[in-house]
């Protein structure tokens, strides 16, 4: 599968999504898959639209029958995935593409797609993720530890990214991301 596939990712809580939801808004002809996850639904999530949620019986079945392009386990509790048959469609319609995922699966994706173009929201400084992640109010304290954790690790990694989008000024962020991809 080649196309135009872009992988947006980041550590927790740098505002990847907010990136991507922005995007859309000013090119609302970019497809944006929907993950498949086994975390519960926060509040105002639509199922299907946000993420599609499944149980662990029903990620262990995708997993089983190839239907995920990547998947990881994430904070150490739940299981996001890629659903491979609607990125693939979307590919053949001639759709500009974009996964906003945690990196473990952007590795996944790059091995096994490597024309991707890898991009990585890096937050402005360590202070402004943690302040951030506070802000968002949705995580208890373990939760947010956990977070951070992961986040550490993976901002060890923007090295392997083609592309790396600090994420100081939203507007200024999108522009970058705009440019990227050629819209
Ligand atoms: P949240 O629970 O805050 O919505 O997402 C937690 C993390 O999972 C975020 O870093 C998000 O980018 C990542 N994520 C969402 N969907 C997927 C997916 O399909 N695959 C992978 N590997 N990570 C995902």
């Amino acid at each position: 599968m080649s196309g135009d596939v872009t992988v947006i990712s980041g550590p927790t809580a740098v505002g990847k999504g907010t990136v991507v939801r922005a995007l859309r808004e000013g090119h609302p002809d970019v497809w944006v898959s929907v993950s498949a996850t086994t975390r519960d639904p926060r509040p105002g999530e639509v199922d299907g639209e946000h993420y599609l949620f499944v149980s662990g019986a029903e990620f262990d079945e995708l997993v089983a029958s190839d239907g995920l392009l990547e998947w990881a386990l994430v904070h150490g509790t739940d299981r996001y995935g890629t659903p491979a048959a609607p990125v693939r469609a979307a590919v053949a319609a001639g759709r500009r593409v974009i996964l906003e995922i945690e990196v473990q699966g952007a590795r996944q994706v790059k091995r096994r797609m490597p024309d991707v173009r890898t991009v990585f929201i890096a937050p402005p400084t360590w202070d402004t993720l943690k302040q951030r992640l506070v802000a968002r109010g949705t995580e208890t304290a373990a939760q947010m530890d956990r977070r951070l954790q992961t986040a550490e690790g993976e901002l060890a990694v923007a090295a392997e990214f083609d592309h790396i989008i600090v994420n100081d000024d939203l507007g200024a962020a999108v522009e970058q991301l705009v440019e990227l991809l050629g819209l």
